[in-house]
Protein backbone atom coordinates (compact mmCIF):
# COMPACT_ATOMS: atom_id res chain seq x y z
CA UNK A 1 0.00 0.00 0.00
CA UNK A 2 0.78 3.36 -0.87
CA UNK A 3 2.53 5.38 2.31
CA UNK A 4 -0.44 7.86 2.92
CA UNK A 5 1.71 10.20 5.11
CA UNK A 6 3.16 12.44 2.63
CA UNK A 7 -0.15 13.53 1.15
CA UNK A 8 -1.46 14.43 4.57
CA UNK A 9 1.70 16.34 4.87
CA UNK A 10 1.25 17.89 1.47
CA UNK A 11 -2.37 19.31 2.80
CA UNK A 12 -1.16 20.49 5.94
CA UNK A 13 0.99 22.59 4.13
CA UNK A 14 -1.66 24.30 1.78
CA UNK A 15 -4.27 24.52 4.68
CA UNK A 16 -1.49 27.07 6.37
CA UNK A 17 -0.53 28.45 3.12
CA UNK A 18 -4.23 29.24 2.25
CA UNK A 19 -5.15 30.46 5.67
CA UNK A 20 -7.29 27.77 5.84
CA UNK A 21 -6.69 26.86 9.87
CA UNK A 22 -5.04 28.88 12.62
CA UNK A 23 -1.46 27.76 13.65
CA UNK A 24 -1.64 24.87 15.23
CA UNK A 25 -5.31 24.29 14.97
CA UNK A 26 -7.37 21.77 12.91
CA UNK A 27 -6.26 18.38 11.76
CA UNK A 28 -6.11 15.77 9.71
CA UNK A 29 -6.53 12.08 9.35
CA UNK A 30 -6.38 9.48 6.33
CA UNK A 31 -8.52 6.10 7.48
CA UNK A 32 -6.27 2.50 6.26
CA UNK A 33 -7.76 -0.12 5.55
CA UNK A 34 -6.65 -2.51 8.52
CA UNK A 35 -9.18 0.55 10.88
CA UNK A 36 -6.37 2.43 12.17
CA UNK A 37 -6.03 6.20 11.16
CA UNK A 38 -2.69 8.45 10.87
CA UNK A 39 -3.62 11.75 12.26
CA UNK A 40 -1.73 14.65 12.55
CA UNK A 41 0.01 15.52 16.23
CA UNK A 42 -0.49 17.97 18.82
CA UNK A 43 0.55 21.42 19.34
CA UNK A 44 2.63 21.97 16.34
CA UNK A 45 2.07 24.57 13.43
CA UNK A 46 0.20 22.70 10.28
CA UNK A 47 3.10 24.39 7.67
CA UNK A 48 6.05 22.68 9.89
CA UNK A 49 4.48 19.25 10.18
CA UNK A 50 6.70 15.98 8.58
CA UNK A 51 5.96 12.80 8.27
CA UNK A 52 7.94 11.57 11.36
CA UNK A 53 5.60 13.85 13.13
CA UNK A 54 2.37 11.86 12.27
CA UNK A 55 1.32 9.64 14.60
CA UNK A 56 -1.28 6.14 14.13
CA UNK A 57 -3.92 5.22 15.64
CA UNK A 58 -6.46 2.30 16.15
CA UNK A 59 -9.93 3.14 15.56
CA UNK A 60 -10.07 2.58 19.62
CA UNK A 61 -8.05 5.36 19.91
CA UNK A 62 -4.28 3.14 21.09
CA UNK A 63 -1.41 4.38 19.70
CA UNK A 64 0.67 2.31 17.40
CA UNK A 65 2.91 4.09 15.77
CA UNK A 66 5.01 7.75 16.17
CA UNK A 67 6.38 9.23 18.98
CA UNK A 68 4.59 12.57 19.30
CA UNK A 69 1.35 12.79 21.10
CA UNK A 70 -1.78 12.41 18.24
CA UNK A 71 -4.01 15.61 18.14
CA UNK A 72 -6.06 16.03 20.98
CA UNK A 73 -9.06 16.06 18.46
CA UNK A 74 -8.24 12.75 17.38
CA UNK A 75 -11.77 11.18 19.43
CA UNK A 76 -12.99 13.16 17.19
CA UNK A 77 -12.09 11.97 14.05
CA UNK A 78 -12.56 8.32 14.97
CA UNK A 79 -16.27 9.13 16.02
CA UNK A 80 -16.62 10.05 12.63
CA UNK A 81 -15.07 6.74 11.16
CA UNK A 82 -17.06 4.96 13.40
CA UNK A 83 -20.35 6.39 11.70
CA UNK A 84 -19.14 6.72 8.43
CA UNK A 85 -18.05 3.48 7.41
CA UNK A 86 -17.49 5.98 3.19
CA UNK A 87 -15.29 8.13 5.13
CA UNK A 88 -11.57 8.01 4.29
CA UNK A 89 -9.92 10.82 5.11
CA UNK A 90 -10.96 13.80 7.88
CA UNK A 91 -10.12 17.74 7.87
CA UNK A 92 -11.27 19.67 10.97
CA UNK A 93 -10.05 23.38 10.01
CA UNK A 94 -10.71 26.93 11.12
CA UNK A 95 -11.25 28.33 7.81
CA UNK A 96 -12.17 32.49 8.24
CA UNK A 97 -14.93 32.99 6.58
CA UNK A 98 -16.95 29.12 6.88
CA UNK A 99 -15.97 29.79 10.86
CA UNK A 100 -17.36 33.35 10.88
CA UNK A 101 -20.65 31.49 10.42
CA UNK A 102 -19.91 29.01 12.91
CA UNK A 103 -19.21 31.71 15.54
CA UNK A 104 -22.67 33.71 14.77
CA UNK A 105 -23.91 30.19 15.20
CA UNK A 106 -25.27 29.93 11.63
CA UNK A 107 -25.98 27.39 9.20
CA UNK A 108 -24.50 28.49 5.60
CA UNK A 109 -27.19 28.23 2.25
CA UNK A 110 -25.58 26.95 -0.59
CA UNK A 111 -28.32 27.49 -2.79
CA UNK A 112 -27.51 30.82 -4.58
CA UNK A 113 -24.46 28.78 -6.28
CA UNK A 114 -25.48 25.58 -8.51
CA UNK A 115 -21.60 24.35 -7.67
CA UNK A 116 -22.20 24.75 -3.51
CA UNK A 117 -25.52 22.91 -3.87
CA UNK A 118 -24.18 20.11 -5.39
CA UNK A 119 -20.78 19.35 -3.68
CA UNK A 120 -22.15 20.84 -0.17
CA UNK A 121 -25.98 19.95 -0.39
CA UNK A 122 -28.50 22.70 0.08
CA UNK A 123 -27.37 24.46 3.22
CA UNK A 124 -24.25 23.03 5.65
CA UNK A 125 -25.47 22.14 9.31
CA UNK A 126 -24.22 23.34 12.33
CA UNK A 127 -23.16 20.82 14.85
CA UNK A 128 -23.99 22.32 18.24
CA UNK A 129 -21.22 23.88 20.19
CA UNK A 130 -19.40 21.29 23.05
CA UNK A 131 -16.02 21.65 24.55
CA UNK A 132 -12.84 21.45 22.29
CA UNK A 133 -10.65 17.67 22.79
CA UNK A 134 -13.75 16.56 25.23
CA UNK A 135 -15.14 13.13 24.71
CA UNK A 136 -18.85 14.89 24.42
CA UNK A 137 -17.59 16.77 21.75
CA UNK A 138 -16.81 13.43 20.07
CA UNK A 139 -19.94 11.42 20.71
CA UNK A 140 -22.09 14.77 19.18
CA UNK A 141 -20.10 15.30 16.05
CA UNK A 142 -20.17 10.80 15.58
CA UNK A 143 -23.93 11.71 15.83
CA UNK A 144 -24.31 14.71 14.00
CA UNK A 145 -22.71 12.89 10.53
CA UNK A 146 -25.11 12.23 7.87
CA UNK A 147 -23.63 10.37 4.61
CA UNK A 148 -25.28 12.77 2.25
CA UNK A 149 -23.10 16.08 3.76
CA UNK A 150 -19.17 16.12 3.46
CA UNK A 151 -19.25 19.54 5.42
CA UNK A 152 -20.39 20.63 8.58
CA UNK A 153 -19.70 23.85 11.01
CA UNK A 154 -18.76 23.61 14.75
CA UNK A 155 -20.48 25.68 16.29
CA UNK A 156 -18.22 28.55 18.34
CA UNK A 157 -15.17 26.64 16.66
CA UNK A 158 -14.47 25.77 13.10
CA UNK A 159 -15.54 23.12 10.00
CA UNK A 160 -15.38 19.40 9.74
CA UNK A 161 -15.25 18.26 6.46
CA UNK A 162 -15.10 14.32 5.00
CA UNK A 163 -14.28 12.47 1.80
CA UNK A 164 -13.70 8.83 0.80
CA UNK A 165 -10.08 10.33 0.21
CA UNK A 166 -7.77 13.28 1.18
CA UNK A 167 -8.06 15.23 -2.04
CA UNK A 168 -11.66 14.33 -1.82
CA UNK A 169 -11.78 16.39 1.87
CA UNK A 170 -9.62 19.16 1.06
CA UNK A 171 -11.55 19.77 -2.78
CA UNK A 172 -14.64 19.63 -0.14
CA UNK A 173 -13.17 22.58 2.34
CA UNK A 174 -12.04 24.10 -0.16
CA UNK A 175 -15.40 24.75 -1.77
CA UNK A 176 -17.18 25.52 1.35
CA UNK A 177 -14.68 28.39 2.16
CA UNK A 178 -14.10 30.25 -0.83
CA UNK A 179 -18.21 29.55 -1.30
CA UNK A 180 -18.77 31.59 1.75
CA UNK A 181 -15.98 34.28 0.90
CA UNK A 182 -18.49 34.63 -2.24
CA UNK A 183 -21.33 34.27 -0.29
CA UNK A 184 -20.39 37.27 1.94
CA UNK A 185 -20.09 39.45 -1.36
CA UNK A 186 -23.36 38.99 -2.24
CA UNK A 187 -24.33 40.40 1.12
CA UNK A 188 -23.00 43.11 0.68
CA UNK A 189 -24.24 43.87 -2.37
CA UNK A 190 -27.87 43.74 -1.68
CA UNK A 191 -28.13 39.25 -1.43
CA UNK A 192 -27.67 36.31 -2.71
CA UNK A 193 -30.69 34.34 -4.93
CA UNK A 194 -31.84 31.47 -4.63
CA UNK A 195 -31.71 29.36 -7.61
CA UNK A 196 -35.70 28.08 -8.10
CA UNK A 197 -37.15 24.90 -6.41
CA UNK A 198 -37.01 22.88 -9.49
CA UNK A 199 -33.42 24.03 -10.70
CA UNK A 200 -32.60 22.78 -7.16
CA UNK A 201 -34.68 19.84 -7.92
CA UNK A 202 -32.05 18.93 -10.64
CA UNK A 203 -28.77 19.53 -9.24
CA UNK A 204 -30.03 17.19 -5.97
CA UNK A 205 -30.37 14.93 -8.22
CA UNK A 206 -27.20 15.43 -10.32
CA UNK A 207 -25.26 15.25 -6.68
CA UNK A 208 -27.51 11.87 -5.46
CA UNK A 209 -25.60 10.14 -8.64
ZN1 LIG B 1 -10.36 23.26 16.10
Amino acid sequence: MIDPRPLIVEVCHLLAARTFTTATGGNVSIRLPDDTAWVTPSRLHKARVTADDLVRVTLGGAQVEGSRSASSETPMHLAMYRALPEAGAIIHAHPPAATGFAQANNTIDTRSSSEATVILGPEVPLIPYDRPSTDSLAVLVGASMRPDRHAYLMAQHGVLTWGTDLWDAYDILDTLEIFTMSLLVSTLIGGAAPLPPEELAWLAKKAGG
